[in-house]
């Protein structure tokens, strides 16, 4: 069944009236959610297949690996071993890594919408599970640094979403109690992590990636920006 992406409005209905003093923290994952990372993988795979001379229909599956949720040493190892280059997967990984920040875009619109957040109160985080060579990578290459306030990395903390504990750091970090929204493209990491932490939250459903029943966000959008229109609705704020 698709989630029904047209309508938010069956969940948004049950949305309690939340009074100003709540309005502190809005927190953004980052891949899938401020910058299209499938995207930036297919331009990084597309450059891949030519560097080293693979046929043209190796970027789609290389691609589509890229998601795959593992070490990337070790998912590059593979690669390079299906492929018999002779490079190693953690060779490869120290490139994408260096690649990736330079890739990666943030769409206008979603540009705009932290900036409406920030200029009608809110403060910004970013909680992101990756490395810090390419995570904080891409928030400072794509401008993303100038527009929240702060941002926590897994690996420089020691946790990874949806453990509660990154959000907690986040907000210690920010000088903030760790109330308001967390707004996500994963039902795992995002929304199930983000509800632990108290958090309500909006779940970036693009795509047709169905809603499974046991993640219930607060709220659903199709991108940050709608996520801010939500979060910044009179019914809402
Ligand atoms: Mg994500």
């Amino acid at each position: 069944m698709r989630f029904p992406l047209t309508d938010p409005s069956p969940v948004s209905k049950r949305v309690p009236p939340v009074c100003k003093s709540e309005r502190v923290l809005v927190v953004c994952d980052l891949d899938g959610t401020l910058v299209d990372q499938v995207a930036a993988a297919q331009a990084w795979a597309a450059e891949f297949v030519e560097d080293w001379k693979l046929p043209d229909a190796a970027a789609e599956s290389i691609a589509l690996r890229l998601r795959e949720r593992r070490p990337k040493g070790s998912l590059f190892q593979d690669i390079a071993e299906d492929w018999s280059l002779r490079v190693t997967g953690e060779d490869i990984a120290a490139a994408y890594r260096r690649r990736m920040p330079e890739l990666v875009r943030c769409a206008d619109a979603d540009r705009e919408a932290l900036r409406r957040l920030r200029a009608a109160g809110w403060s910004l985080g970013i909680a992101t599970n990756g490395t810090v060579a390419n995570q904080e990578g891409k928030i400072r290459a794509t401008g993303l640094a100038s527009l929240v306030d702060a941002w926590v990395i897994s690996e420089e903390v020691g946790v990874r979403k949806p453990d509660p504990e990154i959000f907690r750091i986040l907000a210690r970090r920010m000088g903030h109690p760790l109330e308001g929204w967390m707004v996500g493209d994963s039902l795992e990491h995002d929304v199930a992590g983000g509800a632990a932490a108290g958090l309500r939250t909006i779940w970036i459903a693009a795509g047709d990636r169905p809603l499974m029943k046991s993640y219930r966000p607060t709220l659903m959008a199709r991108s940050t920006a709608e996520a801010a229109d939500l979060i910044l609705a009179p019914s809402t704020s």
